[in-house]
């Protein structure tokens, strides 16, 4: 991939919103208080403890999504009344997501990075939640959109990875097999920097197929996290689009990766300050997250003209990853969530002064494009001459000369170049189809299932993780716990869970649950000792 040379000296400053959610059932419950306040790109944030102590920061834009909402009948979040301050899913990807759409159109690298303390509002951004559909479905509904649009000029590929980053090992969501063996490598080539070795990358054709695709990945992230008892907090997702456009007439390849990461939780990464306390939260510092806060500190300081010698891209897994979003050649966005309630003042306070950082921050961005199919026509063409002059000098009798070697050699090397370019992109294209294809069977087939038969759902702490797993109870009895060898069997883990814990049966649509001696079930709030008949829902 070359760089335009017209573009080489643009920079482009990391662009920072920050966002309020609503009140949770908890901090209402505690009667918080609001302590932030939004004037236009400006926010304030008051020390609850101390009424003259009031900082502000100003950012690109700034989310006011706290209050002033109703749910419409189609379970959207909307402003109460039209043109309100209310920032819905719709306004913040108007200003995020059509910019990096744009961006990627346009053969740059984008990426979008979401920071914040746990359950502040990373995921419900990035992804959303139901109908209210975050930042990365409306981008793939919008760039399939616009592929659609001008077919005729140009052929496009996207392809498409998901993967976690747990304790600095990299598990690839769409491939079952990478959580084995300490995870997938993060290697690192000259041309293209850090990358993750096989990863899948699996090849879509609509917005349909990418959801499909991070149901799948969710899913993946949901039974790896409950049966290693991880806390999804502390993981990073990173998905990867990535988008070829091909411009046959003028014999151009426009390539642009977009990634968009939902990082762990924040609270984790300032470790306090002894060396004992650290020792005792043992793996719960996040080297990634620790080694991203460095990295931007350190590229903010670059930023102002201060001498830095060492930028610490090295020292952690998902600073590798992102080394061309900061500080290279990538558009990039941060969207800071924030909780509003005045028990989070301290946690808000941080995750302020990190964006506020991160603004500084300088890449510069190219667009990559190659001119890959002329290259391929050149080096055929070239060819199809080496090889006259070839018959020539063969005709002449010249066949064991010196320039004839040369003209020989010449011609393989062509070969060997042309075969590269082509290949290049067609990689684990194969594989990647048929492990799809596998994946998308079983999907469908629990579709079916749903409409078959009774299930039930898991919980966990991250809501994004909850109502994953489907496990569904058919015809006849079915013993639950953890017990995974006997084929009529439920098999589930966690605390305090027996080895065989319950027994479902399902007659006829009818289901009832027993529970073994011993164990502990709880159906709507109430322990229940002998067998009772459940409803729906
Ligand atoms: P995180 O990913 O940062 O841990 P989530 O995105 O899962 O947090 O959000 C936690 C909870 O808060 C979820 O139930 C989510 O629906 C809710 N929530 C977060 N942001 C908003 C928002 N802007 N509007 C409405 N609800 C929100
Ligand atoms: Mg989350």
């Amino acid at each position: 991939m070359r760089a335009k040379a017209s573009d080489m000296h643009t920079k482009d400053c990391v662009k920072v919103a920050v966002r309020v959610r609503p009140f949770n059932k908890r901090e209402r419950d505690a009667g918080s208080r609001c302590i932030i306040s939004l004037v236009s790109t400006s926010i304030s944030i008051q020390d609850p403890r101390d009424c003259h102590n009031r900082r502000s920061f100003c950012f690109d834009y700034a989310y006011w999504s706290h209050s002033g909402f109703t749910r419409d009948h189609t379970g959207l979040f909307v402003p109460e009344e039209p043109g309100g301050r209310y920032a819905d899913q719709d306004s913040v990807f108007q200003d995020l997501g059509v910019g990096i759409l744009e961006n990627s159109l346009q053969g740059y690298n984008a990426t979008l990075l979401a920071y914040g303390q746990t359950g502040s509002g990373k995921s419900y951004s990035m992804v959303g939640y139901g109908p209210n559909k975050g930042l990365v479905p409306k981008l793939c509904d919008r760039l399939f959109e616009a592929i659609r649009e001008n077919q005729e000029n140009r052929q496009c590929q996207v392809f498409f990875s998901m993967l976690e980053i747990y304790n600095e090992q990299v598990v690839d969501l769409l491939f079952r097999g990478s959580r084995t063996a300490g995870g997938l490598r993060v290697r690192e080539e000259q041309q293209r920097g850090f990358y993750v070795e096989g990863l899948r990358k699996i090849p879509c054709e609509n917005a349909l197929q990418v959801e499909q695709l991070m149901e799948q990945g969710t899913r993946t992230r949901t039974t790896a996290a409950t049966q290693m008892n991880a806390n999804s907090s502390r993981s990073h997702m990173l998905i990867i689009l990535q988008l070829k456009q091909i411009f046959s007439k003028e014999s151009i390849t426009k390539q642009s990766n977009i990634n968009l990461v939902d990082l762990a939780g924040s609270e984790r990464q300032r470790s306090s300050g002894s060396e004992a306390d650290r020792l005792k939260e043992g793996t719960a510092i996040n080297l990634s997250l620790t080694t991203l806060g460095n990295v931007i500190s350190a590229l903010a300081d670059v930023a102002v003209g201060k001498k830095v010698v060492h930028i610490p891209y090295r020292d952690s897994v998902l600073t590798k990853l992102l080394q061309s979003a900061l500080g290279g050649n990538s558009r990039t966005v941060m969207i800071a969530t924030l909780s509003p309630a005045d028990i989070c003042y301290e946690e808000s306070l941080s995750t302020l002064r990190y964006a506020e950082r991160a603004k500084r921050i300088q890449n510069r961005a190219v667009v990559n494009e190659s001119p890959t199919e002329r290259l391929v026509k050149e080096l055929k063409a070239e060819n199809a001459r080496l090889m006259q002059k070839l018959s020539r000098m063969d005709q002449e009798g010249r066949r064991a000369s010196d320039e004839s070697k040369e003209l020989r050699q010449l011609l393989t090397q062509n070969e060997l170049q042309i075969r590269a370019i082509q290949t290049l992109w067609e990689q684990n294209l194969q594989e990647a189809l048929k492990d799809w294809e596998q994946q998308y069977a079983s999907i469908t087939q629990e579709r079916r299932m749903m409409q078959m038969y009774p299930y039930i759902l898991n919980i966990n702490e991250d809501a994004q993780l909850s109502g994953v797993v489907k496990l569904f109870i058919q015809e006849g009895d079915w013993v639950i716990g953890l017990c995974d060898s006997s084929p009529r069997s439920i098999s589930i883990k966690g605390l305090g869970i027996q080895e065989r814990h319950a027994v479902f049966r399902n007659e006829q649509r009818r289901v009832t649950l027993t529970p073994v001696m011993g164990s502990k079930v709880i159906v709507n709030g109430n322990t229940v000792y002998e067998t009772i008949e459940l409803q729906h829902l």
